[in-house]
């Protein structure tokens, strides 16, 4: 059987990262791919562990060398999702997960959504978003402002997704996160279908 991708959508500040390492011991074997951003690292965030930080100048050369399997301008800053170690970890039959937003998801989808299993995940309201996101201190007022203005659009894509998760408590929302996972690994693309019907009336 080959890999499988869950992508993992929702405001900046809705408890996506914190889901993914509170979850993360109950969902086996998996790869996490790492974007890369022109974004500034936030303090505690680590080159190649949280994000390949790097100039706008390197993300367009990037970009005209085709290493993105889908990119987007979020918040003012460039995201990207590189296509080499997805194509290696999906050979290896592992599932990959993305932390990406509503236009990534959009863009996979287009491109191998066969593959794709999608999770939105949002606060119960926005006046807890924007709690969370002050609670949170990793931004500058200006920043957060723009990160809420943008929630507000995103939560309007909330119907594209396969899955959502109110995020009002850390516990219970890791727990559905890892149910979703482990079922997205269950998901057959259409050739492995194909593949089992052919092979089903002679086997
Ligand atoms: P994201 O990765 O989606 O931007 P984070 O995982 O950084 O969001 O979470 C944003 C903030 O909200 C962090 O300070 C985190 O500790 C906090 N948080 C996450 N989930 C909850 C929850 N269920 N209740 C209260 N605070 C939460
Ligand atoms: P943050 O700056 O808070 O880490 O992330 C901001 C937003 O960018 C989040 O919605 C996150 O999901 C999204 N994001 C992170 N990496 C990528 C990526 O590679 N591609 C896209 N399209 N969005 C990303």
């Amino acid at each position: 059987m080959g890999g499988a991708i869950l992508v993992l959508s929702g405001p900046s500040g809705a408890g996506k990262s914190t889901i993914i390492e509170n979850a993360s011991s109950k969902i086996g074997d998996y790869y996490f791919s790492i974007s890369t951003t022109t974004r500034k690292p936030r303090e505690g965030e680590i080159d190649g562990v949280n994000y390949h930080f790097v100039s706008r100048e390197e993300f367009e050369e990037d970009i005209k060398a085709g290493v993105f399997l889908e990119y987007a301008t979020v918040h003012g800053n460039y995201y990207g999702t590189s296509l080499k170690p997805v194509k290696e970890a999906l050979k290896r039959g592992k599932l990959v997960i993305f932390d990406i937003d509503i236009q990534g998801h959009r863009l996979v989808r287009a491109k191998v959504g066969d593959l794709v299993t999608s999770v939105f995940i949002t606060p119960p309201s926005l006046s807890e978003l924007e709690r969370r996101l002050y609670s949170r201190s990793t931004d500058k007022k200006s920043i957060i402002e723009k990160r809420i203005e943008n929630a507000k659009e995103e939560i309007k894509a909330i119907c594209e997704f396969d899955f959502v998760i109110i995020n009002d408590n850390i516990e219970r929302a890791s727990n559905e996160f890892a149910t979703i996972s482990n079922a997205s690994r269950l998901k057959l693309s259409k050739r492995e279908l194909e593949k089992l019907v052919a092979n089903w009336e002679n086997s």
